[in-house]
């Protein structure tokens, strides 16, 4: 495929880049400093080696522009707080005696306050620290990080474009501060904001910047008519200033939709749009708004946030026909490369046939160059790269690892009755009454207990052999033990084994399950100096051998009182690992239910009544646009219906979900299901509960009534009290008595206490009713 002209001026640039270093050096320097043991000019010089090793690599391999401020010390919405001056006042003090530290204690709070809400950014697995405002907010400018780092590449002789955070998407990020109405509007500032920007702008010029980047992914959510129009005034008026750089404004995640025509219109010189499969209403709509004329777009064709490498002839096809729309038109990853791991080439024991098909931060740097050379130059002159870039996809393709025959006949024979438990809710709920013989609000966890320290050493003495695997095996026995005998002790009614083998809910599975890969350096940062590794989806899914089955039944074995199966739901085994992008989600989520729904099978079979199947990320993966709702939930909850419908009537199929507000997916909860659902709810005082009584939502719930974020021990009365507004939304003969999540990250002795005042709160209103 040829472009129709090739544009001399196309350039390859990306919006950021991954922070941590090739051996995660930034992680150990900042939790150096936080120990003590690095010197705040020690950590500096880390990140200023860090920032000029990534602009040199960029360079190198042909990036036109790099980008600077993209770099942190914790999360770049936190940095946009410190740069337009929005500090929480209980935190004004320790910034102004220490800028350095203060910023930390917003990020991690200290022992007397606390740090700024964490949330997801957008629908991505990285966090970002939420922005506190309210209507005596005053901004004021500090460029002098953004400046500071701009001046770091200049220095270096390379063409360099500082990127922020808008002042749209700043706002819209941002929630009122605490003691301020919850219905007072961030976007009301937007007045006082504007000036702020005006100045960082100034001083960004004044430091060299020819162009300054403002993402706007706020933009690319359903935005009513008053939000448009707010983002209308701000470009106009930052448009009109005179004395200021070239702004590009830059989208990612999905489609601009009503915020294209907003934008293409705007008195300003750029515009950056995702045009991977995401998005890819994108291309119509900018030839339906009649183009770009007189800007540069920036295409982000190398999808950001996925580590498949690029289909190189669809990208050039999608960039000739953007040449027809723009002045100029650059090449781009869709957005920061923040999302993926760094180097693929880092990877030793994946296949180097399989490793041909991943691209991480640095392979994507390089396939942005190459098609903005083909876009310039004309595809002859990449011809080497793409009869590579061809055979890689066609090797993917024709791969027995993405295709397995047995898979894929097995998913084309699911039938509608497949995802359809045999017998409608109340009958199965009373064939499970009978079967388990549970007191009225009958006490469980939501199955992990605390992963000590001698855990992870075991795990870790595993890994390098210094333990053998029965020695492994043996920990991992006792620790069950214990965790059953306490559980008997304090009275819970359904017990759990306590996961003590698993590393991590997603990848314990991940590693089991053929068609997955793992990797040995795919490091991504979820929030500040945590990372993760997530698990790829490479190829057809299937599990050649039970995975749960023999810990439950040991487990079992101990127990007097029926013992929990656990497992990781379809959807989140999907939101938390890297999925496919050559078939439908939808497909990948089937194959993954097919293969738990083996294991819920195999654990009925061995004697196990209770099979718990989690979906902490139900509520996350939800599309951006309410337009795309409704397709996204028909297969999340299709695939969890397909995992747990193949089991008998007694059977009894739990679920959980936490890290969300769930008020506005409850439909979905229902269309699981799922005969008992454990949800987080401490925090908000059993809000869940009225809003699934308020649904008329007909099966059994246990609103959390421990908040296991904390090392408090909830009191027996406070649990009492909680139950007590948990039984004014469901009645006592669907309500159950449980914690918000797992116990994963608590020490044993707030666990010891916190659940035995759990069941003496159950105790007591059992004795009432
Ligand atoms: N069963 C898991 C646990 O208890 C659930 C974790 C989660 O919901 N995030 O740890
Ligand atoms: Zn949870």
């Amino acid at each position: 495929m040829t472009p129709k002209s090739p544009s001399a001026a196309a350039h390859a640039t990306v919006y950021g880049y991954p922070r941590q270093g090739p051996n995660r050096e930034l992680k150990k320097a900042i939790e150096g400093y936080w120990k003590g043991r690095v010197s705040a000019a020690s950590l500096q010089r880390t990140a200023q080696n860090l920032r000029r090793s990534n602009w040199q690599q960029l360079a190198a391999a042909g990036i036109h522009e790099v980008p600077t401020g993209d770099f942190s010390f914790y999360d770049h919405v936190l940095d946009t707080s410190v740069t337009v001056g929005a500090i929480p006042d209980r935190h004004r003090a320790a910034v102004e005696t220490d800028a350095l530290a203060g910023y930390f204690a917003m990020a991690r709070g200290t022992q007397d306050v606390a740090p700024l809400e964490m949330t997801k950014w957008f629908d991505t697995n990285y966090h970002y620290m939420v922005p506190e405002l309210g209507p005596d907010t005053v901004f004021t400018a500090d460029s002098s990080q953004q400046v500071a780092e701009l001046r770091e590449a200049l220095a270096l002789g390379l063409a360099a474009r500082p990127v922020l955070v808008g002042p749209v998407t700043y706002l819209l990020l941002a929630k009122p501060a605490p003691g301020v109405a919850a219905d007072f509007e961030p976007l009301t500032l937007l007045d006082r904001l504007l000036p702020v920007y005006a100045e960082l702008l100034a001083d960004l010029r004044a430091a060299g910047a020819e162009w300054v980047q403002l993402d706007e992914p706020a933009l690319v959510q359903d935005r009513t008519p008053a939000e448009l129009n707010a983002a209308e005034r701000t470009y106009r008026d930052l448009g009109a200033l005179t004395d200021r750089p070239k702004i590009l404004i830059a989208s990612y995640f999905d489609r601009l939709g009503e915020a294209l025509p907003v934008l293409a219109k705007a008195p300003v010189d750029g515009l950056a749009l995702d045009f991977t499969d995401a998005a890819a209403a994108n291309l119509e709509a900018l030839a339906a708004s009649g183009g770009l004329a007189g800007k540069r777009l920036v295409a982000g064709v190398v999808d950001g946030r996925n580590i498949w490498v690029n289909d190189m002839e669809k990208s050039l096809a999608t960039l000739g026909t953007l040449l027809g729309f723009a002045d100029r038109v650059d090449v781009a990853a869709s957005c920061s490369l923040l999302h993926v791991p760094l180097d693929a080439a880092a990877e030793r024991d994946i296949e180097p046939q399989v490793l041909r098909w991943l691209s991480f931060a640095r392979q994507k740097t390089a396939e942005v160059v190459t098609l903005a050379k083909g876009l310039a130059q004309g595809t002859g002159a990449i011809a080497g790269e793409l009869a590579a870039n061809r055979a890689d996809l066609a090797s993917r393709a024709a791969s027995p690892i993405t295709r397995d025959p047995a898979v894929r006949a097995r998913v084309a024979a699911i039938t509608d009755s497949d995802g359809r438990r045999s017998k409608p809710y109340a009958e199965r709920a009373e064939a499970q009454r009978a079967r388990l013989g549970l007191p009225l609000l009958p006490t469980t966890t939501i199955g992990s207990f605390p992963q000590t320290t001698e855990l992870r050493t075991a795990r870790a003495d595993l890994r390098t052999g210094r333990l053998d695997t029965a020695g492994y095996e043996e920990r991992i026995k006792s620790e069950i033990q214990e965790v059953i005998t306490f559980q008997e002790k304090t009275g819970v009614d359904v017990l759990v084994h306590g996961e003590p083998e698993r590393n991590d809910m997603v990848q314990y599975f991940a590693e089991q399950l053929t068609g997955y890969l793992a990797t040995q350096h795919g490091w991504v940062q979820s929030y500040g100096t945590r990372y993760v590794r997530p698990p790829i989806l490479a190829g057809d899914i299937a599990r050649p051998v039970p995975m749960t089955v023999r810990w439950t039944a040991y487990a079992q074995s101990l127990a007097s009182k029926p013992v929990k199966g656990m497992l990781t739901g379809p959807v989140t085994m999907l939101a938390w690992s890297f999925v496919r992008d050559d078939q439908p989600l939808g497909d990948t989520a089937r194959q993954v239910a097919l293969a738990l729904r083996d294991e819920v099978g195999d654990l009925e079979a061995a004697g196990t009544s209770v099979i718990q199947v989690d979906e902490p990320a139900l509520r996350e993966t939800l599309p951006l646009r309410a337009a795309d709702h409704a397709a996204y939930l028909a297969w999340a909850t299709e695939s969890f219906r397909l995992s747990t419908s193949g089991v008998q009537d007694a059977t009894q199929i739990h679920t959980h979900m936490c890290y969300a507000e769930f008020g506005d997916i409850v439909q979905a909860i229902d269309d699981l299901d799922a005969d008992v659902i454990s949800l987080e709810a401490a925090r908000s005082h059993m809000q869940v509960a009225r809003e699934l009584a308020a649904h008329g939502y007909p099966r059994e719930a246990g609103p959390g009534v421990y908040d296991i974020h904390s090392p408090r021990v909830p009191g027996t009365a406070e649990v009492t009290a909680l139950l007590r507004k948990g039984l004014e939304a469901i009645p006592a003969q669907r309500l159950w008595v449980n914690p918000d999540c797992g116990l994963k990250t608590r020490g044993w002795s707030e666990t010891r206490s916190s659940l035995e005042n759990l069941v003496a709160a159950a105790r007591t209103i059992r004795s009432e009713l």
